[in-house]
């Protein structure tokens, strides 16, 4: 073995195993060199086609340095541009106690209810403040922007509203533009007209099937939609109102003025500007259309003791089962952020976030006061925190001497101007503000200003209702209080801070401290996405070196950083190949071929590009059936749009026929879409632009080092062949304005710093090492265990790629245990439970990553062998079939001091194995029952009596 140089010290914090693990590993797998393992799992038709090796790799220190030079290109002016994006001051114990803490950031998306207590909690909390300030019935556990959110509105809308003869959408000109840039993206391939139009003269409302409007309005008005629902609803039209959040603590919420959807930004309750993200939407709605809602869903249940708890509520709705007919392909939220706007809501309480409002809308009224004593036209008569001002020939100067007094106000056209504030706002702020339209006059003294100054809400919209009054929001205002909530939520929880989280196509690696470090630095959290370019340099040199960066490890020509989550990469995708037909006149190219074991992204993403799905069989093997898939091909020959396939497969496995298969879509007329989100196996071994793809998504949030957030950020950047680049996602703000996927020009921005730390300190053979060693940990955990539990598919030569599947269906006809007994049962011994039946049912796919250590891996599969043996002792009748450990399992601390009826010790339950004595995690909860759940569908927080006997 080569010794990695000092530079390259990072390499080996990422990876778990030392040397001589290694050894011992590769002996076992019968192999005496790592290049040896993975010359034989990689094809060779498709091997080494990657470029990376030439990047060199940094220390930890020397990265950081460069990423801070980096960063200090960024400018940060005193920003006043609003349009949906707004200053806010992130409580310092929500900082460091959430957003800094691997307990929450490293977490799951909570599909395993039991050890997920704590975030699904604050995820509850989340949707009652939503549900509450909007003053609707339901509302989901975040989207990805309100852009997005916008256009799943438009959608929902489509499909539930009875005017079913219209396809024509209204949307206000009153609307923030990043939102109807990408309503009308979303509409196109969908055969929707998004008509643009002032709300105040639509002659007749029945042209249309629904209608989005904002409130308030972008420019800072406030109108009164009363009226004007009606008339949508009068001729069955459904009716979505984008909302601000802090405006809602004072107005009439959309639910009492009749509004379906709501739908808006969390980001100004406590998540810092970003450029544009990571931050969470959400989406509210009558309960009636609750099984339509786009997203993921908290809902209450009951545990096996009766006792109350939390789970992710009809699952069944998710696209893995309804797969094209699901209502969105969203699956990766913004988990992270919404809990982050939650406890910004626990931690001010509905006291604070009014005070909060009335002050930022007191400052805004001075401030209007103050612009009219110095002779300007104020548009607005009634606002919250947002005017346009008619400036007339000095607009252009104005923004000059705003620039150069670094603040940026927003530029709407050559005669106007845009200024919202915000929390952040202070008396001294606005004195520089009215000081810079004084131009040299005297500007009017504050002091004076402030007297006699009076609400400029319209009088008929002032919210008579309570905000929230549930105890979560009234108890926890304190440092100490929400300090302790905090931690009483995530010790609810496991998360990659207490052990291994083996999940099969998630890829639960390590997310280093120094990649986190950067995100939380100001110079990357105070930038507005819409700020002038010469304040971003930092940001631009970032982007570009990481496009560069990502086209060395994928082959591909070009990058596109903007969609925020790998379902988005997959629309972004399809929608270049879909405009590379139409660009050739190819308008027939409709289909999509996509084969059995697809991520149930895929289809719902081919669906939403207005493609047909056609599904591809799998052979025995798991591989694809190439003769079926050539015949389908040729069959549609004429109106083949795409393949998307998943590489290495969704069974983890490398196919042989990726090349040959490849170039049947290609002959046949069609585009490659290859599913990088499984990436991990590949960097720096093979690349998919060399080997086929046309087109590729890569989940910086599995491969590249984001954490999962407990469901969300994420970042799904798409790489293409040089004749995509043309139909990469486009924005206003961007050279290329078609064809925007999110609000932002690069999505979720101020995460990126994470990847590029990554690839920088590990740099190509860093990188390569990485990837060898994430299939190493896979057949090391496939050999150990396979004579427990079949290993469902292999390559031809025995091996598997970076995850294998256990099947469980022979122990389940054998002993009646399940594959869900085994994952509960898992949680006793202190770990997550691997992806469970999918991509085949009753199986468990596991993926351990390169950053486990053979102890973790060992520890794992040690608790693996245990549940076999104790599966033995069903087999054999040494255990009851039905009260055993398994069935019963997850056990919890309070079981223990009951009486105990169970024919097994309590020994057995809780420390199975004699390593848990002294490191023992404890579910809150047992075993979750979903059914109930289902059929008693609570999604807000129910009264605090509900959670006393
Ligand atoms: C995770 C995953 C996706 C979806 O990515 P999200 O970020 O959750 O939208 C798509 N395809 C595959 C193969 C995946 O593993």
């Amino acid at each position: 073995m080569t010794k990695l140089n000092t530079q390259n010290e990072f390499v080996a914090r990422h990876i778990g195993p030392r040397e001589a693990d290694i050894a011992a590993m590769l002996e076992l797998l019968g192999f005496d060199s790592l290049d040896g393992l993975t010359d034989k799992v990689i094809p060779d038709s498709i091997k080494g086609s990657s470029v990376l090796g030439s990047l060199p790799g940094l220390s930890e220190a020397d990265a950081l340095a460069k990423i801070k030079t980096i960063a200090s290109k960024n400018k940060q002016f005193k920003t006043y541009i609003g349009q949906g994006y707004y200053g806010t001051l992130t409580p310092s114990p929500i900082l460091r106690n959430l957003l800094e803490n691997p307990a929450w950031y490293t977490a799951y998306t909570p599909y395993q209810p039991e050890i997920s207590q704590g975030r699904l909690e604050a995820l509850l909390n989340f949707q009652t403040l939503i549900s509450d300030l909007t003053g609707m019935e339901i509302a989901n556990a975040s989207l990805l922007d309100e852009a997005t959110a916008a256009a799943e509105a438009m959608t929902f809308c489509k499909r539930l509203s009875k005017n079913k003869g219209s396809n024509r959408f209204f949307a206000s000109v009153h609307c923030h533009p990043q939102t109807l840039d990408v309503l009308r993206t979303r509409a196109e391939p969908l055969g929707i007209e998004v008509v643009v139009g002032d709300e105040a003269s639509i002659s007749d409302p029945a042209e249309f099937f629904g209608a989005l409007l904002q409130y308030p309005a972008s420019n800072g008005d406030i109108f009164d939609y009363r009226e004007l629902v009606e008339r949508f609803h009068a001729v069955n039209a459904l009716v979505a109102v984008a909302a601000d959040l802090l405006a809602l603590t004072l107005l009439t919420p959309p639910g009492e003025f009749g509004a379906d959807v709501a739908l808006g930004s969390a980001q100004r309750f406590g998540v810092p500007l970003g450029f544009g993200g990571p931050h969470a939407a959400y989406f509210a709605t009558r309960d009636a259309f609750k099984r339509d809602m786009p997203g993921r869903l908290v809902g209450m249940s009951i545990d096996r003791f009766g006792k109350p708890a939390l789970r992710l509520a009809m699952q069944t709705r998710e696209q893995h089962i309804r797969r094209e007919k699901a209502t969105s392909n969203i699956c990766t939220a913004q988990v992270l952020l919404a809990n982050i706007a939650s406890m910004y809501a626990v931690y001010h309480g509905p006291k604070g976030l009014i005070e909060i409002a009335e002050r930022t809308h007191a400052l805004t009224a001075i401030l209007a006061k103050g612009l009219k004593a110095l002779g300007y036209s104020v548009e607005q008569t009634h606002f919250f925190d947002t005017l346009t001002v008619a400036t007339g020939a000095q607009t252009a100067a104005l923004h000059a001497k705003a620039r150069a007094a670094g603040i940026n106000l927003r530029e709407i056209d050559d005669q106007r101007l845009g200024l919202s504030l915000d929390e952040t706002t202070d008396q001294a702020a606005v004195e520089a503000l009215l000081n810079l339209f004084a131009d040299g006059k005297t500007a009017p003294k504050f002091d004076e200003l402030t007297t006699g100054i009076s609400s400029q809400l319209p009088q008929g919209l002032k919210r008579q209702s309570a905000i929230l009054e549930h105890p979560v929001f009234n108890r926890y205002h304190s440092e100490t209080e929400l300090m302790r909530y905090l931690r009483k939520l995530a010790d609810k929880d496991l998360a990659l801070d207490r052990s291994m989280i083996p999940l099969g196509s998630c890829t639960m690696k390590l997310n280093a401290a120094s990649e986190m470090l950067p995100i939380t630095w100001p110079e990357f959290g105070n930038l507005h996405p819409f700020a002038p370019a010469e304040q971003s340099e930092g940001y631009s040199q970032l982007t570009s070196e990481l496009e560069a960066m990502l086209c060395a490890a994928t082959g591909y020509d070009g990058v596109s950083l903007q969609p925020n989550a790998g379902s988005q990469g997959e629309y972004a995708g399809l929608l270049a190949i879909r405009a590379y037909h139409l660009s050739r006149g190819d308008d027939q190219r409709d289909i999509c071929l996509i084969p059995q074991s697809a991520h149930g992204t895929n289809p719902a993403t081919a669906s939403m590009a207005g493609m047909r799905v056609v599904v591809t069989a799998c052979d025995s093997n798991g591989n694809v059936d190439i003769a079926d898939l050539k015949a389908k091909a040729e069959e549609h020959r004429e109106r083949l749009a795409a393949l998307m396939i998943t590489y290495p497969s969704t069974h983890g496995v490398f196919e042989e026929g990726i090349r040959e298969i490849s170039q049947i879509i290609h002959d046949n007329g069609g585009q490659v879409y290859i599913d990088g989100a499984n990436m991990n196996a590949m960097v720096g071994l093979c690349a998919p632009g060399k080997f086929g793809g046309d087109v590729s998504h890569l989940n910086l949030h599995k491969t590249f080092c984001i954490p999962h957030g407990g469901g969300g950020p994420g970042v799904g950047p798409i790489g293409v062949k040089e004749h995509l680049i043309p139909f990469l996602p486009g924005h206003n703000n961007m050279q290329r304005k078609e064809g925007a996927v999110s609000a932002a020009p690069f999505g979720s921005a101020s995460i990126l710093p994470i990847t590029w730390m990554y690839i920088t300190m590990m740099g190509g053979e860093g990188l390569k090492r990485a990837s060898q060693m994430a299939i190493l940990n896979a057949n090391y955990i496939a050999r150990r265990l396979e004579e427990h539990f079949p290993v469902l598919y292999t390559g031809s030569n025995g091996l598997v790629a970076h995850e294998c599947i256990l099947d469980i269906r022979p122990v389940k006809d054998s002993s009646g245990i399940s594959v869900d007994d085994v994952a509960k049962r898992l949680i006793d011994f202190g770990f997550h439970a691997p992806t469970m039946s999918f991509p085949v049912a009753g199986t468990l796919m596991i993926e351990p990553t390169e950053s486990e250590s053979k102890e973790e891996l060992d520890r794992f599969c040690d608790a693996m062998i245990a549940i076999r043996n104790e599966i033995r002792a069903v087999e054999n009748g040494t255990l009851d079939a039905n009260d055993n450990p398994l069935k019963n399992a997850p056990h919890t601390a309070q079981e223990l001091v009951g009486e105990w009826t169970h024919s097994y010790s309590r020994e057995q339950a809780v420390y199975p194995l004699a390593s848990l004595i002294e490191a023992k995690y404890w579910p809150p909860v047992g075993r979750v029952d979903n059914v109930y759940g289902d059929r008693n569908l609570v999604c807000a927080c129910p009264p605090i009596e509900a959670y006393q006997d």
